[in-house]
């Protein structure tokens, strides 16, 4: 779950490499390190702790100018974060050669017994040190570096992407690819790798996505990939469309608090060329989907985890309200070992911001092989789920740095939106007028969501006041179940307080033995307007709750005169369709959790134990 970066061209190396990590560290934050080759020699720093240790550690201990170098962070599996287990680690009897992987190399118990008893000393616990060795070794012996590379990564089972660069050849840098990401980025004298387009998006936005089982030989002037049988590969270049400026802070606290404000424009970006300004909508990006196959999907089932499976949730109340094709949402690691039935009518969507996390393309690959179409709601081009599904509907939100995720769900939320109005439309299952009106109110959503953010200091100033808290539950119904539980997953996150999202009408069955006197309840109420009339079971529950002592802060809609009488604060969002509501009071539980840990002294960027893509199972 790493973050890895290469570099080889005119520029400062280690500016390169610590510019390209920073937009990395999402990814994982254990321990970072950097090796350079300059003047003919290989010279490595690594720091356990966040990337600015290693920063202090280069200040004391200066690198040289070098015009070649890979830099990691590390989310560790294998060894506690130390100053020893991170990468860089070096091979090869005169520590010539270093290596960074971001992975897990499964076998690497017994490649470890084989290196030990030929007498190689470990300086540290990582699985990772073994191809180190492993190369270095095989150079030793055959000369020829770029068949050495070659030949280990044969050897290795499970996921890497692994770069090495050795002294004895200081113009190449060579990396591997085997279920984990990496990417080219293409300059003028100069080439880059990365684990995402961040890492180098401020230098190029001419990329190419490594393919699986792919190896790179990287040098100023030249790309070359191969495959891990030694043939030449082929290769795709594509456009970069982040803007570089988009990952940065650029002025604001944290990355989230920038992330929560991008919001109209994230949205915005998701919906730009796919619904006319008469509400029409049309996803070329899914044009492998024939409008036959469509009407012939009998079920569709959401895989996704964390955050992006409440994405997931509410696109099932969209897409079965309007579409008709019944829904089922499941976590990609439940859905991949329970032997689903899965049919070639089957139409599986798979929703994550990176397209690298590992469980859901598990879920992925599996749901192919079991002959379904699997389409994808992805925000970073290049990505591996991307390419490994039949169509991929990319949320352009832009790059998301904060490990919360904010305007990444909501671009998937409204992603899933244009999907469920395709969808009806396709199969004739609601009126061309309805789906007409939707659209149009769809279109609506950047400007109401500048409103909301507008309005945020309430919510943050009520996420302030309950820095105290030791405990907060969240109630929804319809689409506010999944926001209520994605407002109590955000508060787990940077918190770290017990946080629990219900659905309004499951508290009388259990979770209303939690309510005792003070405790804080936030209430997702629906539209009075809405014609299901939940509001006045909302209210009900609301009363119930606070018959029982609890304290209750209302997201509500504007225009609602009631809610007042019932709860202690109420932050109002504007009207919308009542599905779109999601959208609109996701954003101030957002705010709050972000001004609780704020007001706590915690890291909202990146907080404890989390990476941002899990790119293991
Ligand atoms: N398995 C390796 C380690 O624990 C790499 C982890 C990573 O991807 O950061 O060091």
């Amino acid at each position: 779950m790493c973050g890895i970066v290469g570099y080889v061209g005119p520029k400062s190396t280690l500016e390169v490499l610590i510019g390209g990590l920073r937009r990395l560290e999402y990814r994982g934050y254990d321990s970072a390190g950097v090796s350079v080759i300059a003047n003919g020699q290989l010279e490595t720093r690594k720091k356990a702790g966040k990337l600015n240790n290693l920063v202090a550690e280069i200040e004391a201990h200066p690198l040289p100018t070098a015009h070649i170098g890979i830099g990691h962070t590390r989310w560790a599996t294998h060894g506690a974060p130390t100053d020893g287990n991170a990468h860089p680690h070096l091979g090869g009897q005169t520590s010539r050669l270093s290596l960074i992987h971001n992975g897990i190399i499964e076998n690497f118990a017994e490649l470890k017994a084989e290196l030990l008893a030929s007498g190689t000393k470990f300086s540290s616990e990582t699985d990772s040190e073994v191809a180190a060795h492993l190369i270095a070794k095989a150079f030793e012996r055959t000369g020829e570096l770029v068949a050495a590379f070659t030949e280990v990564v044969n050897r290795l089972h499970g996921a890497f992407t692994i770069l090495v660069i050795d002294q004895d050849q200081p113009d190449v840098v060579l990396a591997a690819r085997r279920n984990a990401p990496l990417v080219i980025g293409l300059g003028e004298h100069e080439n880059f790798l990365g684990s995402d387009v961040a890492a180098f998006v401020e230098h190029t936005k001419r990329a190419i996505a490594v393919g699986q089982d792919q190896i790179v030989i990287l040098r100023a002037e030249s790309v070359e990939v191969i495959g891990f049988d030694g043939k030449p590969a082929e290769t795709e270049e594509f456009e970069v469309d982040w803007d570089a400026s988009a990952a940065s802070k650029g002025g604001w606290p944290s990355f989230m608090a920038k992330e929560i404000a991008d919001q109209p424009q994230s949205i915005a970006d998701t919906l730009m060329g796919r619904l006319s300004h008469d509400g029409h909508v049309s996803l070329g990006d899914l044009a492998a989907l024939s409008p036959e196959y469509i009407k012939n999907i009998d079920r569709l089932v959401i895989v996704a985890c964390g955050t992006a499976s409440y994405a997931g949730d509410v696109g099932k109340y969209a897409i079965e309200k309007w579409a008709r094709i019944p829904v089922s949402v499941e976590l990609s690691h439940e859905f991949r070992y329970r032997n689903p039935i899965i049919t070639p009518n089957t139409l599986v969507v798979a929703i994550s911001q990176s397209g690298e996390t590992m469980d859901t393309l598990m879920a992925t690959r599996y749901a192919r092989e079991l002959g379904a179409k699997v389409i994808s709601i992805c925000n970073t081009q290049g990505a591996t789920l991307a390419r490994e599904s039949d169509a991929t509907l990319y949320t352009h939100a832009g790059p998301e740095v904060a490990v919360a995720s904010t305007k990444a769900l909501t671009s998937q939320i409204t992603a899933t939106y244009l999907l469920a109005l395709m969808l009806a439309e396709a199969r004739g299952a609601s009126a061309p007028a309805e789906l007409a009106r939707l659209g149009k109110e769809l279109l609506k959503l950047p400007a109401k969501v500048t409103d909301v953010i507008e309005n945020l200091p309430q919510a943050m100033a009520l996420g302030t006041a309950h820095a105290d808290a030791s405990s907060v539950l969240f109630l929804g119904r319809n689409v506010g179940f999944p926001v209520a539980m994605e407002g109590a997953l955000k508060l787990k996150e940077l918190a770290y307080i017990h946080a629990e999202g219900f659905a309004a009408g499951e508290l009388k069955h259990g979770p209303i033995a939690l309510i005792e006197e003070g405790q804080p309840v936030i209430v997702i109420v629906p539209s009075p307007r809405d014609a299901d009339s939940l509001y006045p079971k909302v209210i009900s529950n609301i009363q119930e709750i606070r018959a029982r002592g609890a304290k209750v802060i209302a997201i509500a809609e504007e225009g609602d005169a009631t809610v007042g009488d019932y709860a202690e604060s109420v932050v109002f969002v504007p009207q919308t369709e009542p599905i779109f509501s999601a959208v609109l009071s996701v954003i101030p539980l957002q705010a709050f959790a972000l001004a609780l840990s704020t007001a706590k002294g915690l890291d909202v960027d990146q907080p404890r134990n989390l990476a941002k893509s899990v790119t293991v199972e």
